[in-house]
């Protein structure tokens, strides 16, 4: 009972409390207010500031985040996404971070798997926490790596905690470019890889050969570092505010090849008048190097919503980079509507845009690399005033490349 912990005059005990208690609860005890005595103790809800229940508090609460860690959650996924890495890897960490991989534990909780054991050691139970740390693969990797990790293998701590102290380590001592970083995070993506080829192809790949991927992928990292500063530039500019949302939802990749951003960038945009429903696309050639744009083309269309035109812009566009013989393509687009349309293929897609989505993703499909980024809008001026000439003098052209 709360009494207990409280004095004949009405104080907190605290040596009572300082015994029974772990240091930081202890403190977080002592510094609440003394309850009046007359009241009886009552419940209340600890994870939101009012003690009130509030559906979102609650929601947080069972995904296993308190706001104090959600909030450091929000800055980690920031980090990460400033971080100079592979884009794949930075998905790959966003959604280790938001318990998004599809390790048996995360999907027999959405109640899709019946065998939950690791295919490495048998261990039942496979989730992050065994795969990165507990499994002995994982053990063995970790101490043949240049890194010196500790692994705290009695699990006191949850994968994602462990995690987070590690990037946060290597940040604050090596900076954003931390090479520790690169290697901790090769280590996690190859260990993933191996699991996966063990999974699904039945190859059995041991430490000697993660270790080898990931050699290969750090070679992969810095080939990425070093050889394609326009496209960081347009990586770095992205505006702080779209930073709140996490990194899944800015980019999609749509090619064949899914390890890196190509060069040749396409700005796409829409313009829409909702009393008249006109609308213009457009999309301008931008050169990384001399940040010059150059006319590609524009359409006048009419659209029911500004999401639908902006799936048109950007289908329009990826049919004239293939016309134009094209075949690694980056596309920034203001639009993250239509980007978490593209992304989530499980979540019902906006209805009005449903066929241009697929026609999306099948053009798409034919490149060998297709990424489409959202940006700000002063990264897609140029197209906007492209489409606005479109939409406003219902004019359609289309540029050739040299
Ligand atoms: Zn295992």
């Amino acid at each position: 009972m709360v009494k207990d912990f409280i004095t004949p005059e009405g104080i907190w005990d605290s040596r009572l409390i300082r015994e029974r208690f772990e240091w930081k609860d202890a403190t977080a005890i002592l510094s609440l207010e003394t309850p009046s005595l007359h009241h009886d103790d009552h419940k209340y809800w600890k994870f939101h500031p009012t003690g009130k229940f509030t559906i979102k508090s609650g929601y947080a609460f069972l995904s296993g985040f308190t706001q104090e860690s959600q909030h450091q959650l929000g800055t980690l996924s920031k980090l990460i996404w400033k971080l100079k890495i592979l884009p794949k890897w930075r998905v790959f960490l966003w959604k280790l971070i938001h318990k998004a991989l599809a390790t048996k534990d995360n999907l027999a909780h959405r109640g899709m798997v019946v065998n939950n054991e690791c295919d490495y050691c048998g261990a039942t139970g496979e989730s992050t926490q065994h795969i990165f740390r507990t499994c002995s693969l994982a053990k063995l990797v970790w101490k043949l790596s240049s890194l010196t990790i500790f692994l705290d293998t009695n699990g006191t701590i949850s994968f994602e905690e462990w995690f987070q102290r590690y990037i946060l380590l290597f940040h604050s001592e090596d900076g954003k470019d931390s090479q520790r970083i690169d290697i901790f995070v090769a280590v996690l993506w190859s260990l993933w890889l191996a699991r996966n080829a063990r999974n699904y192809k039945n190859e059995e790949i041991h430490a000697r050969g993660i270790l080898f991927g990931v050699s290969q992928e750090l070679h992969k990292c810095n080939i990425f570092k070093n050889n394609r500063p326009g496209v960081e530039n347009i990586d770095a500019s992205l505006n702080s505010q779209h930073l709140v949302q996490p990194p899944g939802f800015l980019h999609v990749q749509l090619g064949k090849e899914q390890s890196f951003y190509p060069n040749f960038v396409l700005q796409v945009d829409g313009s829409w008048d909702k009393n008249t429903r006109k609308a213009g696309a457009g999309w301008a050639i931008f050169n990384p190097t001399t940040k010059e744009t150059t006319d590609g083309g524009g359409s006048y269309d009419l659209a029911h919503t500004p999401l639908q035109l902006e799936a048109h812009a950007c289908l329009k566009s990826i049919l004239w980079c293939k016309n134009q013989g094209l075949d690694e393509i980056l596309i920034l687009t203001d639009s993250a509507n239509l980007l978490s349309n593209l992304e989530f293929t499980t979540k019902e897609p906006h209805i009005t845009i449903l066929r241009t989505l697929a026609q999306i993703k099948e053009a798409a499909s034919n490149f060998k690399a297709c990424v489409i980024i959202k940006a700000d809008r002063q990264q897609v001026r140029r197209t906007h005033i492209i489409a606005n000439n479109c939409r406003r003098y219902g004019i359609s052209f289309s540029s050739n490349i040299v």
